[in-house]
């Protein structure tokens, strides 16, 4: 019994847990969670962001870096992002009127014309209107062909699906991104809004960012707003959408469907507090 507990307790193999997440998409261990993303200036619930979470049996909750990792490295990005593209779709497909736009996390390895094509046609098939499904693309590895990815993203864009680049700011590609795939937002990284209150090279780069973005006319998501500081200089720097734990936690849902109301109400019913002040930098 306890040599049996000592053996559960031994941190799975990589290649074991590979093993185990070929078997996690055939069962019921992949659940998609829904965090809040929030309009800066109305503070109403604009859409979410899906986040895959999967429940080991033996090990619990995976965290995303490590499955993500092994995801990209075993060829298992691309059957994982249909497996998910399908559940948004008949979620979205059950949702009724109201139903507000929900991204999903596609990484640049699978993302060409074929894929695109594959998505286009689960979204027409489901009849769901494709302002619904966006697309967010990772950072988790590079870009092989950045040809074909722009490519796939016009073909998106063209049936109407909105397109962001995510975790802007610290990636593999950022700039050539932003220069070859005709984004509609970017999504800028948690490690910039976390630091912008304390370090002002974060707050330089902040700006920087989103006076870019405003430059070249595409939305910017500010990720991993936690503290009322932080908001504050996130839409005092002019940051459009935000998205973090202050407005919300990854949730279920039914969670996120009952969360809506609150964040259409406004933060501050008594004005905006003056909790940070923007130095000139
Ligand atoms: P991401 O796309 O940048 O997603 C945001 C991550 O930041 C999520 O972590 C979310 O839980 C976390 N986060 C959001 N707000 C806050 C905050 O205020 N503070 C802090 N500290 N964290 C916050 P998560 O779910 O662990 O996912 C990590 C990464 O794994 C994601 O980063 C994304 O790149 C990847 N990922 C997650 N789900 C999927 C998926 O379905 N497909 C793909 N390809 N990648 C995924
Ligand atoms: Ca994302
Ligand atoms: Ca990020």
């Amino acid at each position: 019994m306890t040599q049996l507990k000592c053996l559960n307790q031994t941190p799975t193999s990589s290649h074991n847990l590979v093993h185990d997440l070929r078997v996690a998409l055939m069962t019921q261990q992949l659940q998609m969670v829904f965090q809040p993303k929030v309009c800066a200036r109305t503070h109403q619930t604009v859409g979410a962001e899906v986040l895959l979470r999967w429940q080991h049996p033996v090990e619990g909750l995976i965290a995303a870096d490590r499955w993500v990792s092994l995801a990209e490295t075993h060829n298992l990005m691309r059957p994982l992002t249909v497996w998910l593209v399908n559940k948004v779709i008949h979620y979205l497909s059950h949702a009724g009127e109201g139903a507000l736009p929900l991204a999903i996390n596609v990484s640049p390895t699978i993302l060409d014309g074929a894929f695109a094509l594959h998505i286009l046609n689960m979204v027409s098939t489901a009849g769901i209107p494709p302002y619904l499904l966006e697309i967010e693309i990772t950072e988790s590895a590079p870009v092989t062909n950045m040809t074909n990815l722009a490519n796939a993203v016009r073909l998106l864009q063209s049936k109407g699906l909105k397109v962001y680049l995510d975790d802007f700011g610290t990636g593999y590609s950022t700039m050539q991104y932003l220069v070859n795939v005709p984004a509609d937002g970017i999504k800028i990284d948690k490690s910039f809004v976390q630091q912008a209150p304390l370090i002002p090279a974060a707050r330089l780069i902040l700006r920087s960012l989103i006076e870019l973005a405003r430059e070249i006319d595409v939305t910017v998501v500010c990720e991993g707003v936690e503290t009322l500081e932080q908001l504050t200089l996130v839409k005092r720097l002019g940051g459009q959408i935000i998205q973090g734990y202050l407005t919300g936690r990854p949730m279920t849902p039914n969670a996120f469907v009952k969360s809506i109301p609150v964040f259409t109400m406004p933060l501050y019913p008594a004005g905006e507090p003056d909790l940070y002040k923007v130095q000139a930098s």
